[in-house]
């Protein structure tokens, strides 16, 4: 796959300055390989998930991104500039002027799903009572559709309980790198900059690369405190941050199940449950586009029986779905935040 091959040369450039983190035993923290560890390395970095999102919408040039987002000047180069080296956008030059465009590539339209995903759960959990931002209308059957993640063998709806895990070829653990994860969740206020968006606000729960890894323990089963921090090599203030933020958040519930010493275990709700669909889909995206052909993780799903990747798709026709074929009908004026909202209908 060509496509492979781009990823190989564009994710070294923006990592390579990282130094491995040094545990407090002094051994080096070692991170288990994750696909979607390796998409949220790229969207919860919340300027250039910004910038993709308005790319989605149609914003091409370095002026529109910036009048979109409030973004500043040098910062909009740098993750313009990062999103290029990743292969997620390429410059292309326009006509006669110097202008050059910013468009996705098919590697960047091919978020789409994972962002979808995303919404469809900030929908659910985190409108605050208040009509969903937009509307989606999916253009090749006309209809106004709530996508599902489904499973690409039988079609069928995924949830977490409904699928068994195996190793990969892929499969092991690499040192984790100094600058990762240690952004503080705090930070996940700026996701919400420019127009408002499902996708933001389930990224302000989920963004921070540690809060993730915790649901992500979730999924696979780890429930307790002392597993988890084992599992994760994670410095147990940080964990007991995450899981109390969490906990807030309405992810987890807490409950002990043994005193003196006292001892807890962490379990997801419906709403952390429910960010499972989420979950697969940017797995789905990261083991097609930056594990080099070697899926870290093999899902099997129960009720069919059979390996699976997630699909996104439509609730109506059942087809998975892309950014060219979706209309958005728009539960706010796109010009009182300087943005775009072509595709639009009304
Ligand atoms: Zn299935
Ligand atoms: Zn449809």
């Amino acid at each position: 796959m060509p496509a492979t091959a781009k990823v190989q040369t564009a994710k070294q450039p923006v990592r390579a300055a990282a130094r491995p983190v040094v545990t407090q035993s002094g051994g080096t923290r070692r991170e288990r390989n994750c696909s979607v560890a390796r998409t949220l390395d790229i969207v919860s970095d919340a300027w250039a998930f910004l910038i993709i999102r308005e790319a989605f919408f149609g914003t091409q040039t370095f002026e529109a991104f910036r009048s979109a987002l409030g973004i500043p000047r040098a910062t909009l180069t740098n993750r313009l500039k990062k999103l290029t080296q990743l292969a997620i956008f390429r410059q292309v030059a326009t006509g006669s002027s110097q202008r050059k465009e910013y468009r996705l590539t098919k590697m960047g339209f091919d978020l789409y799903p994972s962002f979808i995903a995303l919404m469809q759960f900030g929908d659910r959990w985190l409108a605050g009572g208040k009509p969903a931002p937009l509307t989606l209308v999916h253009a090749s059957c006309g209809c106004d559709s709530h996508p599902f993640v489904a499973c690409s063998h039988c079609g069928k709806g995924v949830g977490a309980r409904d699928v068994k895990y195996r190793d990969g070829p892929g499969a092991g653990r690499h040192p984790a790198k100094a600058g990762r994860n240690t952004r503080r969740a705090s930070d996940g206020s700026r996701f919400l900059l420019g127009r408002p968006s499902s996708v933001s606000r389930a990224l302000q729960i989920i963004g921070d690369k540690w809060s993730f890894m915790v649901v992500r323990e979730g999924f696979f089963g780890n429930r307790r405190y002392d597993k988890i921090l084992t599992e994760l090599e994670i410095a147990p203030n940080i964990l007991t941050d995450r899981l109390s933020r969490l906990v807030s958040n309405g992810i987890f519930v807490r409950r002990q199940y043994q005193s003196s010493p006292d001892r807890y275990e962490y379990l997801l709700t419906d709403m952390g449950r429910d960010l499972y669909g989420p979950f697969i889909a940017m797995l789905r995206w990261g083991d097609r586009w930056l594990s080099r052909g070697k899926p870290p993780l093999l899902l099997k799903h129960l009720s069919c029986g059979r390996d699976f990747h997630a699909e996104v798709v439509c609730d109506r026709c059942k087809q998975p779905i892309v950014a060219a074929d979706m209309r958005y009908r728009l539960a706010y004026d796109p010009k009182s935040f300087g943005a775009l909202g072509p595709r639009s209908v009304t």
